[in-house]
């Protein structure tokens, strides 16, 4: 089997490479400890290059961008520890205006999101809902030419720098709840919105946002009235294949290695040269491998014209779960140092395993828990019986 990737993406990857030399600084990783994991700069830089529009599919409009070079971008910018929040939100945003979206929409969001110009953020979870995301309670009530919009939504991440929120509301009560859901795209500074923070484990921030006698028309509508369960199966589609994180564990990989290197055991005893640690090293480098074929795989079925579906569950699965094994594994390998702090000045590679060991277990949450997609592959790809 030839694991090679085309040249074209080998060229792409230097491109990306070069880019973020030029517009990817110390600083803007650093600014992300204030929990917005989102640089503007950053952000329009991309834009700029024509990776945002390149991202949505071709045909839905978009495209430049191959599936297999997407991926590359991705994961060349998390290598890097790029902060890009907002990058998944605006491609998976444009293409659910693309794909559901009337004239106002098209003509008012997508433009200023493919620019970098606004940024969006999703607005799915509430309090008593979040994997039972077509639970959904807020309520959107026609009136008139307008709607009115009340509700609260949790986990609103990047509401606080974005300028709409994608909400998924009940517009009927009295139907089956898959059936009485509707999208709107509504901006985010319209009388009636309050934005709250949440602090996460994971440093992230993210937002409770509360929607009281929201009052907005009808071209905000993102779909058919009653079809938001249709649009929400495309923002899910596009979700776990472009905005699942991926390619999590290679940085702690990295710290775990230039650890082991530096450091002796009690015996005087480079632990890099000890088998156990070694062993656990070495584990870690096949899952990095295997989440990447999972990934790349993913990718070239949807170069290939195929729409993934059940393999973004399993990329995701696969990555976020592995990528909590391994902050584990070198917390434990580290010991007390291990614990130490971005704040310590003392702390190996700025704290980056304390760090990360606090983040994974957050990317088996957002985007789908791993149960909920353990769900998906039993019952999609191994024609197991529905379990609810
Ligand atoms: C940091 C962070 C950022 C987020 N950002 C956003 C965002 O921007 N926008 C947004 O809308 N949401 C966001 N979310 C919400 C996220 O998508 C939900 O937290 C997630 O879907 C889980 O929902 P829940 O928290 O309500 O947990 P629940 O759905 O209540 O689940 C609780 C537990 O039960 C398990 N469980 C639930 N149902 C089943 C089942 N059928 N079978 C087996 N196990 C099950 C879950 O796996 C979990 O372990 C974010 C969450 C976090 C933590």
């Amino acid at each position: 089997m030839d694991f090679s990737l085309p040249p074209e993406a080998e060229d792409f990857r230097r491109q990306v490479r070069d880019f973020l030399a030029a517009n990817l600084t110390e600083e803007m990783i650093e600014a992300t400890r204030d929990g917005t994991i989102h640089s503007p700069s950053l952000h329009r830089a991309m834009a700029d290059r024509g990776w945002l529009s390149g991202a949505v599919p071709a045909e839905l409009g978009g495209g430049g961008l191959d599936p297999v070079e997407l991926c590359v971008l991705i994961e060349e910018l998390q290598l890097h520890r790029a902060p890009i929040d907002a990058l998944g939100v605006a491609i998976v945003t444009v293409s659910m205006v693309l794909e559901h979206g009337g004239d106002h929409l098209r003509e008012a969001v997508v433009p200023r999101l493919l620019s970098g110009e606004a940024l969006a953020c999703f607005g799915y979870s509430e309090p008593e809902s979040g994997s039972d995301v077509a639970a959904a309670r807020t309520r959107a009530v026609r009136d008139g030419d307008e709607w009115v919009i009340d509700g609260s939504k949790m986990w609103t991440t990047m509401a606080h720098v974005a300028d709409y929120v994608v909400l998924l509301t009940r517009t009927d009560p009295d139907v089956g709840k898959h059936e009485g859901l509707t999208f709107f795209v509504v901006p985010l500074d319209l009388p009636g919105i309050e934005i709250r923070p949440v602090a996460t484990m994971g440093t992230e921030r993210s937002n409770a946002t509360f929607y009281d006698g929201v009052r907005l028309g009808d071209e905000w509508r993102l779909g058919d009235v009653g079809g938001g369960w249709r649009v929400m199966k495309t923002a899910l589609k596009y979700e776990r294949g472009i905005a699942g994180g991926q390619f999590p564990s290679p940085p702690v990989v990295e710290a775990a290695v230039d650890w082991a290197r530096r450091t002796s055991d009690g015996a005087g005893r480079r632990l890099i040269d000890r088998d156990d640690v070694r062993d656990r090293l070495v584990r870690a480098m096949i899952d990095v491998e295997v989440a990447r074929s999972f990934a790349y795989h993913t990718a070239a079925l949807a170069s290939d014209g195929v729409m993934f579906g059940v393999e973004g569950s399993m990329t995701k699965l696969f990555a976020s779960e592995a990528y909590k094994k391994h902050c584990s594994w070198f917390l434990d390998l580290m010991g007390a140092e291990g614990l130490r702090t971005a704040a310590d000045p003392g702390a190996h590679m700025g704290g980056r395993i304390e760090e990360n060991f606090r983040h994974a277990p957050v990317t088996a949450i957002y985007g789908g828990t791993s149960e909920i997609n353990r769900n998906i592959v039993a019952e999609s790809h191994l024609g197991l019986p529905r379990a609810r």
